[in-house]
């Protein structure tokens, strides 16, 4: 162990061209999480700037933002609420449209998940576009939030979704970029 080398957390996520589609680089996290060192360096940056904000809840955006985002709920002590894909949470839901390269999906949280004025922190994995993101807050606003941030582990600022997301007033920080999409 002692000549152990932490690891830089960038070069725990690994990169797959052409998927799922040629041209795209995905940033696939799964070996970054993997890694013992590499989950809990990425947890705690993403928790840190909020351990002196009060958050009074975590949310996390499906799928891999569950992973993260509970991580993160546990540390802080608060509880996790999951945004999902349209048609997977069994309770009242409302739902937020949000425009794909191809068409338009939903996102859905529970109607009763957000007690007005909660202070929320929005985790997921990664931003490239931002509306994905975008269509949670938007969510989240009609839920009665109070968003005191977003926190993603790859930003792809080429593609926009965080400067769009500051544009609107939010504070959002990432662990690492990446260029290009
Ligand atoms: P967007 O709505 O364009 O900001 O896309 C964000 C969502 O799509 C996140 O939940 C990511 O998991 C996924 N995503 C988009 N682009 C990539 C990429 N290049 N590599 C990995 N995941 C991506």
């Amino acid at each position: 162990m002692s000549d152990y080398v932490k690891p830089a957390l960038v070069d725990l996520v690994r990169t797959i061209p052409d998927y799922p589609k040629p041209g795209i680089q995905f940033r696939d996290i799964t070996t970054l999480i993997a890694d013992p060192v590499g989950l809990r360096t990425a947890v705690d940056g993403l928790l840190w700037p909020y351990l002196r904000e009060p958050v009074d809840i975590v949310v996390g955006i499906e799928a891999r933002g569950f992973i993260l985002g509970g991580a993160v709920a546990h540390e802080l002590g608060r509880g996790f609420v999951p945004i999902r894909k349209k048609g997977k949470l069994p309770g009242k839901t409302i739902g937020q449209d949000y425009t794909l390269e191809y068409g338009v999906d939903t996102i859905e949280i529970h109607a009763d998940a957000i007690q007005p004025g909660q202070r929320v922190l929005v985790i997921d994995d990664l931003i490239a576009t931002g509306g994905t993101a975008d269509a949670a807050i938007e969510l989240l606003k009609r839920s009665g939030a109070d968003i005191v941030g977003a926190a993603f582990v790859i930003d792809l600022p080429a593609l926009g979704g965080s400067q769009k997301l500051r544009d609107k007033g939010l504070v959002v920080h990432s662990l690492m970029c990446f260029e290009g999409d």
